[in-house]
């Protein structure tokens, strides 16, 4: 999220009590991309928004800006979705801080978030970190994520007098915006949000409240896409071009969220394509195998066409694309699609 007012900035507005201005206080994410986390005060209620690691740095230095704050006076924790930039700090923040209040986030984040999260702490232990800049261990994040309480969406949920309401952001399974009202005022908080809707995932909806303060993701700012189609359709012919003239076509990827999708147009190119059956489509990632569970349970939270699809087979159990759990024994005769992470790409 990109926050354009100075973190420190004082508004001077005369105000006989402090507690009726509304202070939000961008603890990450401020004039920089990474580490998501926002705390909203008003009216002696304090909320957190969304606690992510800053992908760019290690250690403490990719926290967010937590010095700022009492945690002991923090009310609730709202994550919007799993994304390392928006979650990834959950278990610091709950077992290494005094923070003692409640952590929400909807059904498939909270399962998503246990295995990434795990993954994450397991490539921290293999010597890519020093010891100093460990933030957690599995203990602790089995910890925090044994507090998280999963929630629904469209599900209106009051704690200390504040309620708040998720609806669905798009963007990846699970991810929600938040409605929050607070002693009359609503406030309208987005993480990362798509309002197109694509392959599996709905678009984000409109809350249809009035809402007085929207604190909003801007990374991307007012730029526009090339259409969907219009990609997709470059997309599939430059790897369809690269198999047919013998090639190998590796796509580095992260392995959740976007890379559901790019799965499901892979899988269709090659059912409308029989041509290219004898073609293997790899996908080496055990983390992403493993979650897939999670994608094929949460079905009921995608959009209309992918249920449809559910009707008769499960989208989400590919014909054409196989799983490597390691990409060192790898038998390489000929072409094929390899779906990686960037680490386990240079390996093969
Ligand atoms: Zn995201």
């Amino acid at each position: 999220m990109t926050y354009t007012a100075k973190r420190k900035a004082k508004v001077e507005i005369p105000i006989e009590n402090e507690a009726d201005l509304l202070k939000i206080t961008p603890l990450g994410a401020g004039q920089e991309v990474g580490r998501s986390c926002v705390v909203i005060e008003y009216k002696n209620k304090i909320i957190m928004l969304d606690c992510g690691l800053h992908p760019a740095f290690d250690g403490l230095s990719s926290l967010p800006f937590f010095d700022e704050i009492d945690p002991t006076t923090i009310d609730f924790l709202l994550v919007t979705h799993f994304h390392v930039d928006h979650a990834a700090a959950v278990p610091y923040f709950l077992e290494k801080t005094d923070f003692n209040g409640r952590t929400f986030m909807t059904y498939p984040t909270k399962a998503i978030f246990r295995w990434l999260l795990s993954d994450y702490v397991k490539v921290s232990n293999t010597g890519r970190m020093s010891d100093d800049d460990i933030l957690y261990n599995e203990k602790d994040m089995m910890r925090a994520y044994n507090k998280i309480e999963a929630i629904d969406f469209h599900q209106q949920i009051e704690v200390n007098g504040i309620k708040f309401t998720a609806y669905n952001a798009g963007h990846v399974l699970g991810a929600a915006m938040f409605v929050i009202e607070i002693a009359g005022i609503k406030i309208l908080y987005t993480g990362d949000y798509s309002r197109e809707e694509d392959r599996h995932l709905m678009a984000a909806e409109n809350p249809k409240q009035k809402i007085d303060v929207m604190v909003t993701e801007s990374t991307y700012g007012v730029q526009s896409y090339e259409p969907r189609l219009e990609r997709e359709a470059r997309f599939t012919k430059l790897v369809k071009d690269v198999v047919v003239r013998g090639g190998r076509c590796l796509m580095p990827v992260f392995a959740l969220g976007r890379t559901q999708e790019l799965l499901l147009i892979l899988e269709e190119f090659w059912e409308n394509h029989p041509e290219l059956e004898s073609i293997p489509i790899y996908f080496a990632s055990a983390l992403a195998k493993r979650c897939m569970l999670v994608y094929q349970t949460y079905i009921h939270m995608m959009n209309a066409e992918i249920q449809k699809k559910f009707l008769t087979s499960n989208p989400f159990i590919f014909k054409n694309i196989s799983y490597l759990n390691n990409v060192t024994h790898f038998d390489d005769v000929g072409p094929c699609v390899m779906i990686a992470s960037p680490g386990m790409l240079q390996v093969f």
